[in-house]
């Protein structure tokens, strides 16, 4: 039995009170906050083992380097990895599809090549895609989405052929709630000789993700959306194709051999991980992991599907408002739009009754004019989220509009 209450004891944030109200945290798609247990993983880091990884021999950066490469087992084995050589830590989903399109796409696109997106990226997973389309004069194709919040997959594999040397795609939406199909995807991709990236920032917190039956090339994910401190994400990418790239960024720990005119890289995953790294926050995202495992996937997307069913029922309940994305199959994420409200100002209104929401066009600026909104305002739950708190949402919500109505 998964017990919300027991969670939550876990989390000294939600205690807090927001202008005099108790916080109602649901902006969880943003970041997400952090268990007693990470916190705590960070200061013992910080009191007794802090030294730079990899290069000492001393003591203290032994248990650096063995709590951080720990962190990389475990993260490997929670995102279904066989190995961990292809887990790479990077400061998140950004960077993640940043280091491939530089990496991996300056290295292998020509002109003529295709890349093919989706309309329903977040700015992370298609700027940098442009980048490498102009650096090379690569072209990028997109896979549309339908009236339903869905993907046309029928137009995908039209698009995806011969030209096509990268699928790069988001699994699950941080809009519309949809998940979608990456497996098939990745088929396509593979049929068309193209590899897979998939944009795993808003499915690693909230599903079981298992990177080999996803079938993807690379998967990239955020650790402070996953209970983790900011400052550390992941790449993971199949060993043989890391083994190819060119490296991403240069300097201490990536080369093998350094010369004045020239130098060789380390082997992956090292080859990309330059510098000294975020060394307590990958021991803090090996604790967050450890915390997921110990609740278990299945609960926690159990807990968040029942919760989002519920939200999309007592929010239907408000008159003219529209819920973006799917009817069914969706993540615990709600976007929605009121006829006679600005989403600014009920974020702003919500905010005083200690309720965080967002509001914007929440880096989906193309899928913001395909749903033909400026801006929605988007409720994003976690697992220690309540059916409690999803009604203190709907009744300031109405609220909300009561007060904007006075005004009309
Ligand atoms: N992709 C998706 C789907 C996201 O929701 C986000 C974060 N909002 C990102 C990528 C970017 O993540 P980060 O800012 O942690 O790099």
């Amino acid at each position: 039995m998964y017990d919300v209450e027991k969670v939550r004891t876990e989390f000294p944030i939600l205690g807090r009170k927001v202008g005099g109200k108790d916080l109602v945290y649901l902006d969880n798609a943003a970041t997400s906050q952090k268990p007693r247990r990470v916190l705590e993983a960070l200061n013992e880091y910080y009191e007794e083992h802090n030294a730079n990884i990899h290069r000492g021999v001393h003591r203290l950066s032994e248990e650096a380097t063995s709590a951080y490469e720990g962190s990389r087992r475990k993260v490997a084995r929670f995102l279904g990895a066989p190995e961990e050589t292809g887990l790479v830590f990077t400061r998140g989903t950004t960077e993640s599809v940043n280091l491939v399109a530089h990496a991996w796409g300056r290295k292998e696109l020509r002109e003529g090549d295709e890349v093919v997106l989706t309309e329903v990226e977040h700015h992370s997973n298609l700027v940098p895609w442009q980048l490498a389309a102009r650096a090379t004069g690569a072209k990028l194709r997109f896979v549309p989405v339908l009236e339903d919040g869905t993907l046309d997959m029928e137009e995908a594999a039209r698009l995806i052929g011969p030209r096509t040397k990268m699928v790069a795609a988001v699994h699950a939406s941080n809009v519309l709630a949809t998940i979608n199909p990456v497996e098939r995807l990745a088929e396509l991709a593979h049929e068309a000789g193209a590899l897979m990236l998939v944009d795993g920032a808003q499915s690693a917190p909230h599903l079981p993700v298992n990177v080999e039956a996803l079938g993807c090339d690379f998967f990239a994910c955020s650790g402070h959306k996953m209970l983790g401190p900011t400052g550390v994400g992941v790449l993971w990418g199949r060993p043989e194709v890391l083994e190819e790239m060119d490296p991403f960024l240069g300097g201490g720990e990536m080369i093998r051999e350094v010369h004045l005119d020239h130098s060789t890289w380390n082997d992956p995953p090292h080859k990309f991980e330059a510098g000294t790294m975020n060394i307590g926050q990958v021991v803090g995202l090996g604790a967050a992991v450890d915390y997921l495992k110990g609740l278990r996937m299945e609960n926690v997307r159990e807990h968040e599907r029942r919760l989002g069913e519920y939200a999309y029922q007592r929010l239907s309940e408000l008159e003219g408002i529209t819920i973006h994305g799917p009817t069914e199959d969706r993540t615990g994420i709600a976007s929605f739009t009121l006829p006679d409200v600005h989403p600014h100002d009920l974020s702003q209104l919500l905010d005083e009754e200690g309720i965080a929401i967002r509001s914007g066009h929440h880096c989906t600026q193309p899928l913001m004019r395909r749903l033909g909104v400026v801006a929605t305002a988007r409720a994003s739950f976690y697992l220690y989220n309540t059916e409690e708190e999803v009604d203190a949402l709907v009744d300031a919500l109405a609220r909300a509009r009561e007060f904007f109505g006075a005004f009309v």
